[in-house]
C-alpha cells in the first residue's frame, strides 16, 4: 500500500457520495435544514438514520406534483410518471410520452407501446412484472426530441424512481434514452448490444420500438439485446 492510498480512498468515497446525492435529485449544495439533516444521516446504518428511509414511488410522484419545471408542462394533458412493478428487476426507459400516452397518462400505450408489450411477452415477462417510464414525463410537442434543458429538469425524478425500484437491469429504448442515461453522444447503433453502467445498474441500450416499426429488419438486433437481458436476469 502506498502513502497515497488513504487519500485515494477518501477521494473515491467523496465521488461515490456525490453520485449518491445526484441520484437522489441533488443538483447543487444548499444549507437548508433539510439538506443539512440529510448530510448528517449519510453513511449511518438505517436504524440510526430514520430520515434516510427509502423513498417510495408514491412519495416521488407527490413531490413531482403538478410539475411546471419546464415548458413541456404548457402543452401536456397528463404527466406520464411511469407504470408497473415498484420492485421490478427490469425497467424500460423510453424517450417521452407520445400522443396516446399524453391523453391517458400511461407510458407506451400507442403503436410503439404495443410492440414493446410483445417484446416483453417474448421475454416471458408481463408489463405488470416490469416497470416502464421515460426520460421526460410530459409530451414534447409534435413528438420532437426533448431538449437538454427539459431532460435536465426531469431526469432527477427518474433517478429517484430508479433508486427506489433498484432494478437489476435497465433497458434504454432508443437514442434519446440511452444518450441521456449514459451522458454520451455516441450513436445508439454503437451503444446497443452490450451492458453499460448507470448508478451501479446494468444498462442495455437497444433500438426504440417506434424505430423498429419503421425498420423491421432491426428486430434481430433487438432480440439479441433482450436475450442478453434475459440471461443476466436468469
Ligand atoms: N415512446 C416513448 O419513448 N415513450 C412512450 O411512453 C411512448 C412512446
Amino acid at each position: 500500500m502506498t502513502a497515497n492510498a488513504p487519500l485515494t480512498q477518501i477521494i473515491r468515497d467523496i465521488r461515490n457520495c456525490l453520485h449518491y446525492l445526484r441520484a437522489s435529485g441533488c443538483a447543487g449544495f444548499d444549507c437548508t435544514p433539510q439538506s443539512l439533516r440529510a448530510l448528517e444521516n449519510l453513511g449511518l446504518p438505517p436504524s440510526a438514520a430514520p430520515e434516510r428511509a427509502a423513498e417510495t414511488l408514491t412519495g416521488i410522484r407527490n413531490d413531482l406534483g403538478n410539475c411546471r419545471r419546464c415548458a413541456l408542462s404548457d402543452s401536456r394533458t397528463h404527466i406520464v410518471f411511469g407504470d408497473g412493478n415498484p420492485k421490478a428487476d427490469l425497467v424500460f426507459v423510453g424517450e417521452g410520452p407520445g400522443f396516446e400516452e399524453d391523453r391517458c397518462g400511461q407510458p407506451f400505450v400507442g403503436a410503439a407501446g404495443q410492440l414493446l408489450t410483445r417484446i416483453i411477452a417474448a421475454m416471458q415477462l408481463s408489463r405488470e412484472a416490469v416497470y416502464i417510464c421515460n426520460i421526460v414525463k410530459c409530451r414534447p410537442p409534435g413528438n420532437r426530441n426533448p431538449h437538454l434543458e427539459e431532460i435536465h429538469q426531469c431526469i432527477p425524478f427518474l433517478k429517484r424512481q430508479l433508486t427506489a425500484i433498484q432494478p437489476r437491469v435497465i433497458c434504454a429504448l432508443g437514442k434519446v434514452a440511452a444518450q441521456a442515461l449514459l451522458e454520451t453522444e455516441t450513436p445508439i447503433s454503437r451503444l446497443r448490444g452490450r451492458f453499460h453502467d448507470f448508478m451501479g445498474i446494468a444498462v442495455m441500450p437497444t433500438f426504440h420500438p417506434a424505430y423498429l416499426l419503421r425498420n423491421p429488419e432491426k428486430k434481430r438486433a433487438v432480440w439479441n439485446d433482450v436475450q442478453q437481458i434475459m440471461k443476466r436476469l436468469a
